[in-house]
């Protein structure tokens, strides 16, 4: 088949890769370069630790506390926007403990089979991208971070992650390169890191050397319906024709899907990172600092700090106050390393697409046959990209989903 792949983030670039690989036309539409986006400048940690959705309980009452301060993590910048309202609703109504029993097993399931993609994709593709099985620290200095984090550690523990609950020598121990002051952390075992953009830099000159095509610095704006298909997409100046279509298109999704009728709500999160080079005592192990939500993945030689979570819509502003939260954070959990304040033009940003309710939409829809959705993974795309790759080459490939895919139905509003 021919298929059109609009979206040419970590999500796009994998399913473009299973459906080429099991015999498929395919075209990546992309309205940009191909060479900054979302998925080239995250924290690269792939953690099937993280099962608990972003709407849980406690998580309103943070945000709110969060907002009234300039360098905290999470800021929703108030604005008059139906979407936002509605999506906060939505939020609201499932930060709730009966949603996150339910989502566990769905996210767990997703993150694990992901993962196993990646072990796969280490040992097959062509290029290194520095996929090491190092696990995760959750880092945290205070006792009420204690306790949530133990049990997050429990919780985990029940569905077969493993948590171990370290002391802060036992921290050290993991460390022996950077002296670290913390009450304790949480060891997640089974999690991974790569470099992204070494990643999806890799793919790309893979996936062009085997023959998919790219259409770069062309936005898809109209698709034109009949006979319950897509039977063509304007995009630039040109229309085309796919068998199937395939919307993978991060935080500009919500909008688009609006075009075909469909309500996928979604909101942009922004965040920052910046990553410090020729790093002469590196960490070893991922980490978290949670009081501060910053997240550190080491990278070779290098090592990048990421963190923040501002929910501002579709837009490219860099706001220093948040980057520098993120540089106060850094001697609060690594006293002796000296972190100087990056200038704005080395800091990068992503906007991670958000569903309200922490889970992504991966699936078919109602009433247009030859349609995938496969998006809102907000926090952890990266990490989810391969398993829902392969999911949607198998969904077009009219096989059995190798996972349920209920839970990320994409009509579920
Ligand atoms: C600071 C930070 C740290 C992070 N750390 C991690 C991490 O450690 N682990 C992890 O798993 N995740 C992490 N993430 C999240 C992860 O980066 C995202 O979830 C992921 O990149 C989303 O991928 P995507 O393909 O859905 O979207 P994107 O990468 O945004 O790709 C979508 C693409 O679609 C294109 N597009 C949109 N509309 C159109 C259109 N109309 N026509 C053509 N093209 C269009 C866009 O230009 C874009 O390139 C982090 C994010 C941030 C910001």
């Amino acid at each position: 088949m021919n298929v059109g792949i609009i979206g040419g983030g970590i999500i796009g670039l994998s399913t473009a890769y299973y459906l080429s690989k099991s015999g498929h036309e395919v075209t990546v539409i992309e309205q940009g370069d191909l060479k900054d986006g979302c998925s080239f400048g995250n924290a690269g940690m792939i953690v099937p630790s993280h099962i608990i959705p972003l709407a849980a309980p406690g998580m309103i009452s943070k945000g709110i506390r969060w907002m009234f301060d300039s360098t905290s993590p999470f800021y929703v910048k108030p604005r008059l926007s139906w979407e936002l309202l509605t999506w906060g609703y939505q939020f609201y109504k499932h930060a709730t403990t009966r949603h996150v029993v339910r989502s566990i097993p769905a996210l767990k399931e997703l993150s694990l089979f992901s993962k196993a993609r990646y072990q796969e994709l280490a040992r097959e593709l062509p290029f290194d991208f520095e996929y090491h099985e190092r696990g995760l620290l959750m880092l945290y200095k205070t006792k009420e971070t204690e306790h949530e984090e133990a049990e997050t550690a429990r919780v985990a523990n029940d569905h077969g992650i493993e948590a171990r609950i370290l002391s802060a020598e036992e921290v050290q121990q993991l460390e022996p390169d950077v002296k670290i002051n913390v009450r304790g952390g949480v060891y997640f075992a089974g999690d991974a890191h790569i470099t992204p953009q070494t990643f999806i830099n890799g793919l790309i000159t893979f996936l062009k050397d085997n023959n998919v095509k790219f259409l770069t610095n062309t936005s898809v704006r109209n698709f034109s319906v009949g006979n319950g298909k897509i039977q063509s997409i304007t995009a630039g100046d040109n229309n085309y024709a796919f068998d199937e279509v395939v919307i993978a298109t991060g935080s500009w999704s919500g909008a688009l899907a609006k075009q075909l009728n469909l309500n996928v709500p979604m909101q942009a999160g922004k965040g920052y990172s910046f990553t410090i080079s020729d790093v002469k005592k590196n960490v070893r192990v991922p980490s978290i600092f949670l009081e501060a939500r910053v997240a550190v993945t080491p990278m070779g030689n290098t090592l990048r700090f990421g963190g923040t979570m501002e929910i501002t819509g579709v837009d490219h502003s860099v706001n220093m106050e948040r980057v520098k939260g993120i540089v106060n954070s850094i001697p609060q959990y690594y006293p002796e390393m000296k972190v100087e304040m990056p200038v704005r033009e080395s800091v990068w940003h992503g906007l991670r697409p958000c569903s309200p309710d922490g889970l992504p939409y991966i699936g078919r829809v109602k009433g247009i046959k030859n349609l995938v959705v496969a998006t809102g993974h907000a926090m952890m795309g990266l990490s989810l990209g391969p398993g829902t790759g392969q999911l949607v080459s198998e969904l077009i490939n009219q096989q059995k989903a190798s996972i349920d895919l209920q839970p990320f139905a994409v009509d579920r509003y």
